[in-house]
């Protein structure tokens, strides 16, 4: 093994989607069949060739400085198709070797004709995707094939000798779920030799074309949320570790342990031949010095720069940090400044957002940005304060800007949530609720949707043209209302029983909030990869919420004057609203998440008096924030759910409140759940086969709960048959009074030949199963 060091800086990963979202075009105009896999190839590889450009000029030139982290669609798929781990559904689509093209590899994400894609989950506490393996004994698993070799050769073209990442071995068959027909007691950890063989010969791979490191990305080992205890894990560690360090042929590994602190599986690795670890000094801490023992002899990269918040690192606490790390640090470990994470959750380059207030600019810090800061901070290490004189200033300049700006602390908002008692957050029990809420005169198994239909093209082009000035506030309004009263008249001809207006004014459910609250400011270029092609633009929450006029009583008003059926009023709760924003790092959550709180509960209020009498304000997010550490649980729950329960509490009791929450794995907030005190909970469950039921059923739920029936990420048109036997699980597994019946999640990426058939067989699996009871 040929050894070089470790650059002084480094990124763990780069936005992947390129400056200006040009991967997301090449992948779609390719699905619709516009262009050809040679085109959808070199717009990837101009991607990355551009990337690599544009860090070059930010100065990270060193030698294994930039990563080489590439995926055509999720770094989680890209190692299942690397192994061609591909679950039975799918299996006719590897090839005599065992491998996937570019259309099987699509297939996977996105499922075809009755095979239902990979499940899609939240890559951590974070708003990306990944897609979950599907890992049973007999799947197969092997060395097929590996692009990072490529990857690694086309960087060595342009010049840039980059670090190869993946997602480590342990990571991967954790976030991995058993197929269905694996044996009881089967985890897909038992398939870790299988896996490592393949992985040793990615790493012979690299070593053939002269990668000198290789990044394992293992944040698996930060969190202490999996089905396996923590001693198999650990023990998993020290087999992989163990056996990958003892392979000949191998760049040197450099193991990553983000999203939070290591704890026990430090020392693990630190017992392995692994000659690199990187640590998350942003979620986590700077480890004891007896833990950081461990590392004698290894490269260690700390992670002082957020990969995750779009905020300036505070340098003076990072300088400080590093050097806390210094000094636990065994003599003369060399340490490399890095971001904590990936930069693959925050845009670009905040030069480009000409049109926010300068001041807000800077305090701010983008990808590009923190390229620049692991720089300087690596200076400053090295050097000391000296040497980074005029960035200190400039950073300490920009943090007082930002603690003077009288946005950032408003009186009255900050007396109103002093002010917020217990009682504030409760409303009347649910029973009393229950019998104010049958005037709605709900029929059993009420059908609903999630809120949105389809963004249509008609509806992006009046948006664009009224952004534009093309049309005036009245025709774009008009154009709304037209929208509004079409998806209410094919509601009523469907035969929905709970209607939605249908949320045609809503670029985005978090954005459109945010646009109409003070303390927040949009983005024009800020996007981030949320899951595939799909990107988002979060808003940035920078200030104290206040609410200037109603948000959503015109458009839910008018929806409901169309008809005699209870029409939802729709509305993105606190924490979702945080989740999906860049939220401020200046005060506490709980202050943020009960400013939110009473903004909304201020438009419930104006909601009800308009005439809306169903509510649903969406948390889809709160299983997101949850954190990684069961410790660290209860507190985050007590204020998330305090906060929507300020939202709603003071909802009359003939108000029937709903809440929307999705991406599955629910089994462990289905207390907190119950804590929402919702009077509907509608979740996704359709692509995890109502997984969840079993959890909701013994916890006793006692309020009504609409599993979705429909996975609306997908392209398929469920079946009426899919559909009813979704229903009749429901309906065996909690008292028919209880469930409702609807959707996944909303239905705004799904365009209406496929929407139109699927409410049709939805409604009549409704009946279906009422016919039975
Ligand atoms: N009401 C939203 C919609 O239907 C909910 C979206 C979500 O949960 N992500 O679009
Ligand atoms: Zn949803």
């Amino acid at each position: 093994m040929s050894t070089t060091s470790l650059p002084a800086a480094t990124i763990l990963g780069y936005p992947r989607i390129g400056a200006n979202r040009e991967l997301k075009r090449a992948l779609e105009q390719y699905w619709a069949g516009k262009t050809t896999r040679e085109d959808l190839v070199q717009a990837a590889a101009q991607v990355r060739a551009a990337n690599r450009q544009r860090l070059n000029e930010l100065g990270l030139t060193e030698a294994y400085a930039q990563p080489a982290d590439h995926t055509l669609y999720d770094q989680v798929l890209s190692v299942i198709a690397h192994l061609g781990a591909v679950p039975a559904r799918f299996r006719d689509l590897l090839d005599e070797n065992g491998g996937l093209d570019l259309d099987g590899y699509f297939t996977l994400a996105r499922g075809e004709g009755d095979r239902p894609a990979l499940e899609m989950t939240k890559w951590f506490d974070s708003n990306y995707h990944y897609l979950v393996p599907e890992i049973g004994p007999d799947t197969p698993i092997d060395y097929v094939e590996y692009a990072l070799a490529d990857q690694f050769r086309e960087a060595l073209e342009q010049g840039v000798e980059a670090r190869p990442v993946l997602v480590g071995p342990v990571t991967f068959l954790l976030l991995a779920k058993a197929t269905d027909d694996a044996p009881e007691g089967f985890h897909p950890l038992d398939r870790l030799n299988d896996v490592l063989h393949a992985y040793g010969h990615w790493l012979m791979d690299l070593q053939n074309v002269g990668a000198k490191w290789v990044q394992l990305d293992e944040p698996a080992l930060v969190s202490d949320s999996w089905d396996v205890p923590r001693e198999r894990i650990l023990k998993a560690v020290k087999d992989a570790y163990t056996w990958l360090g003892a392979s000949v042929d191998r760049p040197q590994i450099l193991v990553a342990g983000t999203y939070g602190n290591l704890g026990d599986a430090l020392p693990v690795l630190g017992e392995t031949d692994v000659e690199g670890v990187a640590l998350d000094l942003v979620a986590g801490q700077v480890p004891a010095a007896e833990d950081l023992a461990a590392l004698a002899g290894k490269s260690v990269v700390a992670g002082v720069v957020s990969g995750r918040n779009i905020w300036r690192t505070n340098m003076d606490e990072a300088l400080a940090t590093l050097r806390d790390l210094q000094a636990k640090l065994p003599q003369g470990t060399p340490v490399t400044v890095a971001t904590s994470t990936s930069l693959q959750h925050v845009p670009h380059d905040k030069e480009r957002e000409t049109s926010l207030p300068q001041d807000l600019r800077s305090w701010l810090a983008f990808a590009d940005q923190k390229v620049q800061e692991v720089q300087v901070l690596a200076r400053g290490l090295a050097q000391g304060d000296e040497a980074i004189a005029a960035e200190l200033a400039e950073d300490r300049a920009a943090r007082e800007s930002r603690q003077n700006h009288p946005g950032t602390r408003v009186a009255a908002v900050r007396e109103a949530v002093a002010a917020v008692t217990e009682a504030d957050r409760n409303r009347s029990a649910y029973e009393v609720r229950l019998a104010a809420q049958e005037s709605l005169g709900l029929p059993l198994l009420p059908t609903t949707t999630i809120g949105s239909f389809p963004q249509t093209a008609d509806i992006r082009k009046a948006r664009a043209a009224y952004r534009k000035g093309e049309l005036s506030e009245e025709q774009y309004a008009q154009a709304m209302r037209d929208e509004i009263a079409h998806v209410v008249k094919l509601q009523e001809e469907l035969g929905l029983d709970v209607l939605v207006h249908g949320e045609a004014e809503r670029n985005d459910m978090v954005q459109y909030f945010a646009e109409l609250l003070e303390g927040f400011a949009a983005t024009e270029h800020g996007w981030v990869q949320s899951y595939g092609s799909r990107c988002t633009r979060p808003s940035i929450l920078w200030g104290d919420v206040t609410r200037p006029a109603p948000m959503t009583v015109e458009w839910s008003a008018y929806a409901q004057s169309l008809t005699e059926k209870p029409m939802k009023g729709m509305l993105t709760g606190p924490v979702t609203i945080m989740a999906w924003s860049f939220v401020r790092d200046d005060v506490p959550r709980k202050q943020v998440a009960d400013q939110l709180g009473l903004v909304l509960r201020d438009e419930i209020a104006d909601l009800e008096q308009a005439g809306i009498r169903v509510v649903q304000v969406d948390e889809p997010a709160i299983r997101e924030l949850l954190p990684l550490q069961s410790k660290d649980r209860a507190e985050y729950l007590d204020w998330s759910v305090g906060s929507f329960r300020l939202a709603t509490g003071q909802a009359q009791d003939g108000t029937q409140v709903h809440t929307h929450l999705c991406y599955s794995e629910f089994n462990v907030v289905v207390d907190a759940i119950d804590h929402l005190d919702a009077d509907v909970t509608s979740i996704e469950a359709s692509r995890s086969k109502m997984d969840i039921l079993p959890a909701v059923a013994e916890h006793g739920f006692s309020r009504q709960l609409g599993p979705g029936i429909w996975d609306i990420h997908s392209p398929r048109v469920p079946s009426e048959e899919e559909q009813t036997a979704l229903l009749q699980a429901a309906v065996d597994a909690l008292p028919a009074k209880q469930v409702w019946v609807n959707p996944d999640c909303g239905l705004k990426t799904r365009g209406y030949a496929e929407v139109e058939p699927t409410l049709r067989n939805l409604v009549a699996a409704a009946r279906n199963v009422r016919e039975r009871l």
